[in-house]
């Protein structure tokens, strides 16, 4: 399946890799005998690695470079401020311009009400900021038994023990006796996978009822907050039915727990709008963010927290939580800079208006293609399901791992998408055109192809 190696230095790096090098999930026998992809340099929607192979990057570094490689706006917003001030910390009572001038332009974009943000390094230390600050306020309100916070099964928010708890991943909680107390789950708005027999809608509605039903079992008086992605990401793009939000919507109505829109994938125009919350009209009461903030240029996460709850900590004195790189200046430069580029070359309104349209028409076309079980996918995001027999959705035995085998052949041929069980998923960068558009089609077919002739034999 790896393709030979002819640079040296590859091999030396992978050596490297082998002997010093602990990846994040991976199989490390399993690295150590085939040696890492070393990815060497990019441009635009492109990566090439150090054999020269030029490959279009379909999942946008890991969901992240929304306005594509390459930018030297980037470059300098990062050196003029390390020049001016490369760090500074913000506790105790100080800031920097940048990461107030950063808070003020995401309060802009921001859902109403949402207009106040505590920033992390990452989307992990997000939600743990979550966790920490629903508990404070609870307290804070009087209701200190208001603890619970219920996520969902197969979301993913984060390799934190709180993100990993947090989410629904069970290859995450096996290790390391995850999910913390105070955690739980109910079943994900996934039709494609567990609809069995009902509609779309009946299943949407099904799914959304399980919120209710745990809120009471679990007691209105212990839940804290419902947390959730507008559509899950890592879990393998799952795009609930349309039934799914309105009637959460109903649910969060009815009890006192606050609403968590985990959007460290949907924010910041995957969507083709600013965040997954206002695609599907949600308003929730903080959201979490990460990765397109800054395009991935330098790591930074954070939480936008509404009004309301900012009220209810101005009363409680200090929240004793926070990251030695709070709003560091530098990644907040950046990240003012991205989200400049972002407003200023109209590029969340050409994903809704343009991009994004003809990426999900054109996605649509591989529904024809005989390993295909359904195509999916809102804005910049997409999913294409491997299946044995279209008409039962009957998945291929695991042990033939079509995904990987899938995945092979894309990154052999020049394209990356990845490979959740066997549903392969894209999320390319916001700035990917109609010729990328095409070519990353061509070849995904090509790849389906290939691994149709492998699997169908
Ligand atoms: C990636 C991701 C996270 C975690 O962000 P890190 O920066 O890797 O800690 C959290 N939530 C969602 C939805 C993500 O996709």
């Amino acid at each position: 399946m790896s393709k030979p190696v002819n640079n040296p230095k590859t091999r030396e790096w992978q050596a490297m890799s082998r002997e010093h090098h602990l990846a994040p999930f991976s199989d490390y026998q399993q690295l150590a005998e085939v040696g890492p992809r070393i990815i060497t340099k990019a441009d635009g929607v492109y990566l090439w690695d150090s054999e020269g192979h030029k490959i279009l990057d379909a999942m946008a570094g890991l969901w992240c470079m929304a306005v594509g490689y390459g930018r030297e706006e980037l470059v300098e917003a990062a050196a003029t401020q390390m020049r001016e001030l490369p760090f500074y910390n913000t506790f105790f009572m100080t800031a920097h311009p940048p990461v107030l001038e950063l808070a003020k332009a995401i309060a802009d974009i921001a859902p109403k009400g949402l207009n106040h943000v505590f920033f992390t390094g990452s989307g992990s230390e997000g939600n743990d900021t979550m966790l920490r600050m629903v508990r404070h306020y609870w307290a804070l309100k009087g209701k200190p038994s208001k603890k619970v916070i219920i996520s969902r099964e197969n979301a993913y928010h984060g390799s934190t023990v709180a993100g990993a708890s947090l989410g629904g991943m069970k290859g995450m909680h096996e290790q390391g006796d995850l999910p913390i107390p105070g955690i739980v789950h109910i079943p994900q708005p996934y039709w494609f996978g567990e609809g069995g027999d009902m509609s779309p809608e009946e299943f949407g509605v099904w799914a959304a009822n399980q919120l209710e039903q745990k809120i009471l079992e679990v007691g209105v008086d212990k839940v804290a907050a419902f947390i959730a992605e507008p559509i899950q990401g890592a879990g393998g793009v799952i795009i609930p039915p349309d039934s799914y939000w309105p009637r959460i919507r109903e649910i969060l109505a009815k009890y006192d727990i606050l609403f968590v829109a985990d959007e460290v994938i949907c924010g910041f125009g995957r969507t083709g709008e600013w965040f997954g919350s206002d695609f599907y009209g949600n308003a929730p009461d903080m959201m979490t963010i990460a990765k397109g903030l800054t395009s991935g240029y330098v790591p930074m996460g954070g939480l936008i927290v509404r009004d309301e709850i900012v009220e209810v900590l101005n009363q409680g004195g200090d929240f004793n939580h926070g990251f030695t790189y709070s709003g560091h200046p530098v990644a907040a430069a950046v990240a003012l800079e991205n989200l400049r580029i972002l407003r200023e070359e109209k590029i969340v309104e050409r994903v809704k208006t343009e991009t994004a349209p003809y990426l999900q028409q054109r996605l649509r076309e591989l529904a024809d293609h005989p390993l295909v079980g359904e195509v999916r996918g809102v804005g910049m995001l997409g999913a294409i399901e491997l299946v044995k027999d279209k008409a039962t959705r009957e998945r291929f035995p695991s042990e033939l791992s079509v995904g990987m085998v899938c995945r092979g052949h894309c990154f052999n041929n020049g394209l990356i998408m990845r490979a959740v069980g066997d549903t392969m998923i894209i999320s390319p960068p916001l700035v990917i055109n109609k010729a990328e558009i095409d070519e990353l089609v061509a070849k995904a077919r090509q790849c389906l192809d290939l691994t149709a002739a492998e699997v169908l034999g």
